[in-house]
């Protein structure tokens, strides 16, 4: 049986819109993100073995999160979900503009060219610091609908990637940052401590 092209025009639109959510902020959003000092953020996240309706789910609830709280990028660690997923949208503020969804992303070239840039961090509200990492990275990923995928990425995408998938491993932007003194002034001003450092 042939199939009709309305049917297939449906279709499309049925997968494109499978982690569409609005960018609005949310009064409650459905996820807490948790902070600087909460063990939560230092554990591992394993792989998606299937990327599936719930993975989806996941997906969308961290997209209206991460809206809410005026991010760029949010990985599943942060909200307590252990589990190898990154959502960014560096167009937060255009309402039309797909977010970026990275399954078990893994960063397979680095350039040796360094950028230094002003990290923030959502579980480390209102501070920001220089941090170093390569300028371009090539990775491989799944994407929502469990589509392997490769990308490269530069500037900010690169930065943000990178910051991401460092919370995959337990590691914060803070870990990083090679001016002790000044961010322990940083962390005592908003609240932090600087014993939940890790330096790597
Ligand atoms: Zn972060």
């Amino acid at each position: 049986m042939a199939r009709s092209f309305a049917g297939l025009a449906r279709n499309a639109e049925k997968k494109k819109a499978s982690i569409a959510v609005s960018k609005e902020p949310l009064e409650s959003p459905p996820l807490k993100i948790f902070t600087l000092g909460d063990q939560v953020l230092r554990k591992d996240a394993r792989r998606v073995s299937k990327v599936d309706e719930s993975t989806r789910d996941i997906i969308k609830n961290m997209l209206k999160s991460m809206y809410s709280a005026k991010g760029i990028g949010l990985a599943a660690p942060q909200v307590g979900i252990h589990e190898q997923i990154l959502v960014i949208d560096l167009e937060i503020d255009n309402p039309t503009t797909p977010p970026l969804v990275l399954i078990n992303p893994e960063i397979i070239a680095s350039s040796a060219t360094l950028d230094t840039y002003e990290e923030g961090c959502l579980s480390i509200p209102e501070v920001y610091m220089d941090v170093i990492r390569p300028s371009n990275i090539k990775l491989s990923y799944r994407d929502e609908m469990g589509r392997p995928k490769k990308m490269n990425a530069d500037g900010l995408m690169a930065r943000c990637i990178q910051h991401e998938i460092d919370h995959l491993n337990g590691v914060l932007f803070v870990d990083r940052v090679s001016n002790h003194e000044s961010l322990g002034v940083a962390l005592k001003e908003h609240g932090f401590n600087s014993k939940d450092v890790q330096s790597i």
